[in-house]
């Protein structure tokens, strides 16, 4: 199963009403939070420990999607500069192997001689963590996550691949709707954050999935003033 996946429109709106809401959200949620803590240490019933504890820990998670939905909506100026995308990677691969390691799952990084490209780092960064931890996730211990870097043409190509059970015909369709998740602790806007920013730098984010695993690349444009 091939697709490219664009919903970016939709998203506009949405990150618009969402960057409002959410800071007016946040607000009474951490004095809730403040008020539950202090009423958790108050009590000695193990029960409603238990309870303030699963009170609090939906109160960060709510907290958690809110902050994923601000990043998204977030439309702040980017800082772009001319780097190697494989020294990102290089950077960013002890964070990728701990959070591997914490699953009991591996990852490699495969950098190929790639040019350089024109982007914000710090966006690039969220992008390759989200198709990174989604493959993480998407896998059974023991998988291996592996990350490559290689010219296409005139496009250098990111490419993250895991040895999941890859995405059923239904659920592909759905890739990159704002709030589609299968997990029972997703938030289902790591994908639309990485449309979102791929669109940025008119990158394109191709998935390539089966029964043995799945593979997202994303495909950035050469800069144009380049001379070889
Ligand atoms: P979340 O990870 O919070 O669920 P995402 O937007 O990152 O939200 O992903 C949305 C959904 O897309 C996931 O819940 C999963 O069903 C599917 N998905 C994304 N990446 C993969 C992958 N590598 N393998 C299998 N399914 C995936
Ligand atoms: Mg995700």
């Amino acid at each position: 199963l091939e697709g490219e996946i664009a919903k970016l429109g939709r998203l506009n709106i949405i990150g618009q009403l969402a960057a409002g809401l959410g800071h007016e959200i946040r607000n009474p949620m951490t004095t809730i939070r403040g008020f539950l803590q202090m009423l958790q240490s108050k009590t000695d019933l193990l029960v409603f420990q238990n309870y303030f504890e699963l009170m609090i820990e939906e109160l960060d998670r709510a907290n958690l999607i809110i902050t994923n939905f601000l990043s998204l909506a977030k439309n702040k100026p980017t800082e772009i500069k001319r780097v190697n995308l494989n020294k990102l990677l290089e950077n960013l691969f002890p964070l990728l192997i701990a959070d591997a390691y914490s699953q009991d799952k591996k990852c490699i990084f495969q950098p190929g001689k790639i040019k350089e490209i024109d982007i914000d780092s710090n966006e690039i960064t969220q992008l390759v963590l989200n198709l990174a931890r989604n493959g993480l996730e998407a896998m059974q211990p023991n998988g291996c996550l592996t990350i490559e870097t290689f010219m296409e043409e005139d496009s250098v190509v990111l490419s993250v691949k895991d040895e999941g059970k890859g995405i059923d015909e239904e659920n592909l369709k759905k890739l990159g709707d704002p709030f589609f998740t299968t997990k029972e602790n997703g938030t289902g806007l790591g994908l639309p954050m990485c449309f979102t920013i791929a669109n940025r730098y008119h990158a394109h984010i191709d998935v390539d999935t089966g029964p043995d695993g799945t593979t997202f690349f994303v495909r950035f444009p050469r800069p144009c003033d380049e001379i070889e």
